[in-house]
């Protein structure tokens, strides 16, 4: 068969990942582009009414408005659902897009949710604030702890909710055990995958029924545009959140879903690559941050409480990791004395990156509920990215000096 029907999945099931991040879901055009084309289009045109009502009724396939599909969007789709080995995908406009229609599609009042304390700002909001406001009971536990897991259950638990690793203070959750106890209480996993992307963890090899993404960070990894994803089985996407979102329209543009088409190509180099300057990086900074009173949050270094778990689910443990210096002072002071990496609050772009949480993509949260997630005044988080090794370990040397540790 040719290769312009890659939208088969009888045929681009079987690739290796390698061939499907630079071959999955390529869909040609009659044209026969080598480099998949960007369909910017609102809408669709129809042969005779019939076709379109047909489509409406969903009793053809086809195109009908791009908040429902579009050609680009669905090349995307397809390519990360070949990559994390999922059924299916919904590509949405940002992570925090692909994590709300996640959890509101399919909790309604009276359901609980439970859910991760270390998690990203923003997705600590919607348990806290806007999943209650809707009548959802939420339970926030330390998901580094299973027995908690396993506690947290009641009759009306409906989600658990987690990333692993997390944003931004590494904690690992232990895939295997927290699905398997899902699965058992007919509870349904959503995972935030940012912070590996498919590249470095599946989470659907251990059993998660969810896995979102934002694909803002390490699928774009250019920090180009914004967008998210949502997998899952089939049925889940087309009846779980279909009507939710063919409705609400978190749909990603056309263009965004094209840039991160692209990144996909390059995903794993650069997730295996950043992966390795993080934890050369990590091990030469560990005994200084130690020596200065500080500690160390890196899932790739033996000193990581979860390491065993972490390198057991993972591929490699990714480009970010975080320690702590202290003091906001010291923090501050760090930040201010670098020269290559910069100061800024992406994460999975191929720079380095550096960014102090507690004022930043925690500052959302009140002091107590920050302390408890262990998101410090001295916390830095690094994301970092594939320059050369011995350039940043100068660029931190220096910056560390400057902060007089
Ligand atoms: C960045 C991030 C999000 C939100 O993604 P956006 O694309 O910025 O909306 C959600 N979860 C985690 C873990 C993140 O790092």
């Amino acid at each position: 068969m040719k290769k312009t029907t890659g939208m088969n999945r009888a045929i681009t099931q079987k690739w290796r990942p390698a061939t499907q991040a630079v071959r999955g879901g390529t869909w040609r055009s009659e044209h026969g582009e080598t480099s998949e084309a960007m369909f910017l289009t609102s809408g669709y045109t129809y042969d005779d009414a019939q076709t379109v009502a047909d489509r409406f009724a969903g009793d053809a396939q086809g195109m009908t408005y791009s908040r429902l599909q579009n050609p680009t969007v669905a090349m995307l789709e397809e390519r990360i659902a070949l990559l994390e080995g999922a059924e299916s995908c919904r590509a949405q406009a940002s992570g925090m897009a692909a994590m709300t229609a996640s959890l509101l599609c399919q909790l309604s009042a009276g359901d609980h949710c439970v859910a991760a304390r270390a998690a990203f700002g923003s997705c600590r909001w919607l348990v806290d604030n806007l999943l209650p406001r809707f009548g959802i009971e939420t339970t926030i536990i330390d998901s580094a702890d299973n027995a908690q897991w396993e506690s947290a259950i009641k009759p009306n638990t409906k989600v658990f909710f987690f990333e692993t690793p997390a944003n931004p203070t590494l904690d690992i959750v232990d895939l295997q055990f927290v699905c398997d106890l899902a699965r058992a209480h007919g509870i349904t996993t959503v995972v935030d995958n940012a912070f590996a992307s498919p590249a470095l963890q599946r989470p659907m090899e251990f059993g998660a029924d969810v896995v979102a993404y934002s694909a803002t960070k390490l699928m774009d990894g250019q920090g180009r545009v914004l967008a998210g994803a949502i997998c899952a089985s089939e049925e889940w996407i087309n009846e779980t959140l279909m009507p939710f979102q063919r409705n609400t329209g978190p749909t990603i543009a056309a263009f965004n879903a094209w840039v991160v088409h692209k990144g996909l190509e390059t995903l794993s180099l650069r997730a295996h690559q950043q992966s390795r300057n993080a934890v050369a990086l990590g091990e030469h900074l560990e005994e200084r941050v130690i020596k200065a009173g500080g500690h160390m949050r890196h899932p790739g270094l033996v000193s990581h409480p979860r390491h065993d778990i972490a390198t057991a689910q993972m591929d490699a443990t990714g480009p970010i990791f975080a320690f702590d210096v202290n003091t906001r002072e010291r923090a501050f002071a760090v930040l201010d004395a670098l020269e290559l990496i910069d100061i800024s609050n992406n994460i999975g772009d191929a720079r380095s990156l550096m960014c102090h949480p507690a004022s930043t993509t925690h500052a959302n949260m009140t002091d107590v509920a920050r302390d408890a997630m262990g998101v410090s005044e001295g916390l830095l988080r690094i994301n970092v990215g594939l320059e050369d090794i011995a350039d940043l370990v100068e660029d931190m040397d220096k910056a560390l000096d400057a902060a007089e540790m």
